[in-house]
């Protein structure tokens, strides 16, 4: 969708806005980690690109300040909006956001953020990269891309430590069923003995996930910034990509 410079300024100037949300529905994703919907209280659309993110106030009088990828909509047509969080041990924010009970009413900025694919051209083969919570913002755009029914190759490299820990695992098999253009692939760095797929990080797995590309893809890398350095190293110093093909989204 493209936007005129005014349609623009009128977003950017709505994202600065704080605005108030109530969440409105939760489950668990898997072990720690959270599924949370927010309503937008005016009613009017995020208006917000896959791969943005917004800021939450939360704690006592919504003093901290924590920034979530949206994992669904937030599109133009919707007043409702997806998160999936993990609540960190010991970490103020996200346990506050846990805490929260249903029909709790906090403030909102964003959405913000340049991780979107549209930083790629349309028509590239593209590698997206998660660990743990990282694949919130991949989902939107994921949800996105597949849309489509014909399009480039599109491969998701997902890793966590223990099977229960993936997430959406279902979703992304019914996906990669549906549309062979699609793939999923999952390693697991804790995986009991009753694992037959990937082990390791997902940084060991790269040569073999990118010999299955015909053309170079952009790589869309999501996660702590320990596992994005150690992937970006391998991309740039083993396989040979260009800055330019590689976008990422550190959460640390
Ligand atoms: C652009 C952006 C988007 C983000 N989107 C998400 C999201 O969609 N889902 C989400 O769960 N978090 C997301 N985060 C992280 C989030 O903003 C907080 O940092 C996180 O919830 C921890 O906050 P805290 O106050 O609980 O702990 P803090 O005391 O502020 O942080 C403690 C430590 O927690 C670790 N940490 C941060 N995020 C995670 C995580 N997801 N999993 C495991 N350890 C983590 C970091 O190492 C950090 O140093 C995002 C961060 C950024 C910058």
């Amino acid at each position: 969708m493209t936007q005129t410079v005014e349609e623009r300024r009128a977003a950017m100037a709505l994202a600065r806005q704080r605005r108030e949300v109530e969440l409105v529905e939760r489950e668990a994703l898997a072990p720690g980690v959270a599924r949370f919907v927010f309503a937008l209280r005016d009613g009017a659309p995020l208006h917000a690109a896959p791969g943005q993110y917004v800021n939450l106030h939360l704690g006592p009088k919504g003093t901290l300040s924590r920034s979530y990828s949206l994992s669904a909509a937030g599109g133009p047509e919707g007043d409702r909006f997806e998160l999936g969080v993990t609540r960190v041990e010991g970490g103020e924010g996200s346990t506050a956001l846990h805490d929260l009970e249903l029909g709790a009413r906090i403030a909102l900025d964003g959405p913000w953020g340049v991780f979107t694919r549209d930083r790629a051209d349309a028509a590239a083969p593209r590698l997206y990269v998660a660990t743990g919570t990282g694949l919130t913002p991949i989902r939107a755009m994921l949800e996105r891309d597949l849309a489509q029914p014909e399009g480039p190759p599109i491969t998701l490299l997902f890793g966590c430590r223990h099977a229960e820990d993936r997430l959406w695992p279902d979703e992304w098999e019914a996906r990669a069923a549906a549309q062979r253009r699609f793939r999923y692939e999952v390693t697991l760095s804790r995986a009991g003995d009753d694992w037959d797929g990937r082990r390791g990080y997902v940084q060991r797995h790269l040569a073999d996930v990118l010999a299955r590309f015909d053309e170079a893809p952009h790589a869309f890398v999501c996660g702590l910034r320990r596992m994005i350095d150690a992937v970006r190293a391998e991309l740039k110093e083993t396989h040979g990509f260009d800055r330019k093909r590689i976008h990422t989204e550190r959460y640390d």
